[in-house]
């Protein structure tokens, strides 16, 4: 029985290229946005082994391998694709569709989850005994409604070092139970103590609705400030956001990401019920793809320190990446979105979202504070490094907005500016064009991995159809652009193949990162696949870079030209000259 492509998709998302990979090989280089280490399929002494955390593939440069999460562990485990797929199902704590899966392990993760829910409940029971009184008035201190409390199923951990263990104790779990879920601590004379104490504790709930975690927050002036359950066989952080379980239900077309729980709490209280927190630890590459599978948006609402601002900037670097269109939100005169609406009121921090500073802005007004605007060297400088920000930017609506913002910033005509802009675009889309044809030139020497058969039959066209495939996967948008262009009047089948399925996914919104569509792929095409990922893609002008493609590919459709008959013009040419 087949593997659901849907499973497929979760596991390919719950396991991070980079951790899996890491577990193998020191990735110890980094260039752009690639990180490199010696290729443990190949003996190799300087780093050719390629990891790209955006895309979630691997490469190696050497060999010719490459391939999603799936191919790296069926390669370096030795492992048909199902026994890979079961294999990183396990490290996620993913259930197999069928019954793959050890049962002991299953029966240990039930009996977790229901300590979890028990213990939730006892949490939130508190709250109506003497035991509660302080997590009670902090309740009241924040303003929290009943109705609130109720949603996110908030509740007191006592001031007390086992009132936990011992109620769990008497309802039948073992002390080795309740530490395995993270609740316990083992303590020095062979007893077990509780971990949240004092605390109020936030249940962590999965989008399945499983209670999978706490978060408590101290109540007094104890450290530290928040403390979170640590990787059970139920729960890893990294893979989890706080309120998931509901903002992921909400109307809103995006998340706010918040820096502490309260946060959060407080932004549903008010009517935003799209708000999320990373769980204590800095966002993970893994949790912002966690976002990207059901918004396209996030607004980052961190405090407005220096500290939370850095984070924010932080954030923007693992947010862009995963394809989610980022805002960073200004609160001027308030520390965060809590204190915010509590001065403001909701509808105050509606206004606030709506004109929240994207990214390109946040760039813009670094890129200003550099320069005395008063001079017109100044003024000149920014300008230069304003239009080369624009020119990179692939949204022509966005770039003649902030156009026109640069324009008034500098004092000059909106024209003058967008012309500015258009040159730089131009500028870089010119040197891309001269790179692109050298390439088509080695096409031989480049296209085919080390050691396997050349697989075109067009190498030129083929490296067109690549650069096809490169830019819809970058930009699905770009679909729309393709201009009747089928996988047929491709030279090679299986790019032609790949194509249709991009088209097609990006038709159903479906997702069309390297690492799912490669997973339909034979471990040869997959490597052949990131070969064509591997090429830089300048997106300021991927329109017209698109349209060259396609017509390169028009050109030779039907005529095509193989390697054999290169080889024989180049025979006859040499015998006319001889
Ligand atoms: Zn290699």
């Amino acid at each position: 029985m087949p593997i659901p492509e849907r499973f497929i998709e979760e596991l390919i998302a719950r396991s991070d290229i980079v951790e899996v990979v890491s577990e193998y090989v020191s990735l110890s280089k980094r260039s752009g946005a690639n990180l490199f280490g010696l290729c443990p399929f190949h003996s190799e002494k300087t780093p050719s082994f390629s990891v790209a955390p955006d895309k979630q593939i691997y490469h190696c440069f050497g060999c010719g391998k490459g391939g999603n999460v799936i191919g790296f562990i069926m390669e370096i485990e030795n492992l048909s694709f199902r026994d890979a797929v079961e294999f990183l199902a396990r490290r996620a704590h993913m259930e197999m569709p069928e019954d793959g899966e050890d049962k002991a392990l299953r029966g240990r993760r039930a009996r977790i989850l229901e300590l979890n829910r028990e213990a939730a409940r006892w949490f939130y029971g508190n709250l109506s005994k003497p035991e509660g009184a302080a997590a009670v008035e902090y309740i009241r201190k924040r303003a929290l409604a009943k109705r609130t409390v109720r949603t996110f199923g908030l509740g007191a951990a006592p001031n007390e070092w086992s009132a936990l263990t011992d109620e769990m104790r008497r309802r039948g779990y073992t002390d080795a139970e309740l530490v395995e879920a993270g609740l316990a601590r083992k303590g020095k004379n062979g007893g077990a103590y509780d971990v949240f104490r004092n605390r109020l504790v936030f249940p962590v709930i999965d989008v399945r609705g499983s209670v999978v975690a706490f978060s408590g927050r101290i109540l007094d002036d104890g450290e530290p400030k928040y403390l979170n359950t640590p990787d059970t066989p139920v729960y890893s952080k990294s893979r989890n956001l706080f309120a998931l379980n509901l903002a992921k239900r909400s109307r809103r077309d995006m998340f706010i990401l918040a820096e502490g729980n309260v946060d959060v709490v407080m932004l549903h209280q008010a009517g935003f019920d799209c708000a999320v927190a990373s769980l204590g630890t800095s966002l993970t590459p893994e949790q912002a793809r966690l976002m990207k599978n059901y918004k396209e948006k996030v607004v980052i609402a961190y405090d407005s320190d220096g500290a939370g601002q850095k984070a924010a900037q932080r954030a923007i670097g693992l947010l862009e990446p995963a394809g989610l269109q980022v805002r960073v939100l200004r609160m001027d005169g308030a520390k965060d979105p809590d204190e915010f609406i509590k001065a403001r009121g909701p509808d105050a921090f509606q206004v606030l979202l709506d004109q929240s500073a994207n990214h390109v802005e946040y760039r813009i007004l670094a890129a200003k504070s550099k320069y005395d605007m008063d001079t017109d060297d100044g003024k000149l400088g920014f300008l230069r490094e304003a239009t080369q920000i624009l020119s990179e930017n692939p949204n022509r609506v966005e770039r003649e907005v902030y156009t026109g913002r640069v324009a008034a910033m500098v004092g000059i005509s909106k024209d003058a500016a967008a012309e500015e802009v258009n040159k730089a675009v131009k500028g870089r889309y010119f040197a891309g064009k001269r790179q692109r044809e050298k390439q088509v030139m080695r096409v031989d020497a480049e296209i085919q991995p080390k050691g396997r058969g050349n697989p075109y039959d067009n190498p030129a066209s083929a490296r067109a159809e690549g650069g096809v495939i490169r830019l819809l996967m970058t930009d699905p948008e770009l679909a729309r652009f393709t201009d009747g262009l089928t996988g047929e009047q491709f030279t090679a089948p299986f790019l032609g193949k790949i194509y249709d399925t991009i088209l097609r996914r990006a038709a159903d919104h479906e997702s069309v990162s390297p690492a799912v569509i490669s997973a339909g792929l034979t471990p040869d095409e997959a490597a052949q696949l990131m070969q064509i990922l591997q090429a830089p893609e300048d997106l300021s002008a991927a329109r017209e870079i698109l349209s060259d493609y396609i017509k390169k590919i028009r050109e030779s459709g039907g005529a095509k030209e193989t390697v054999q008959d290169l080889g024989r013009v180049y025979e006859a040419k040499k015998q006319t000259k001889g």
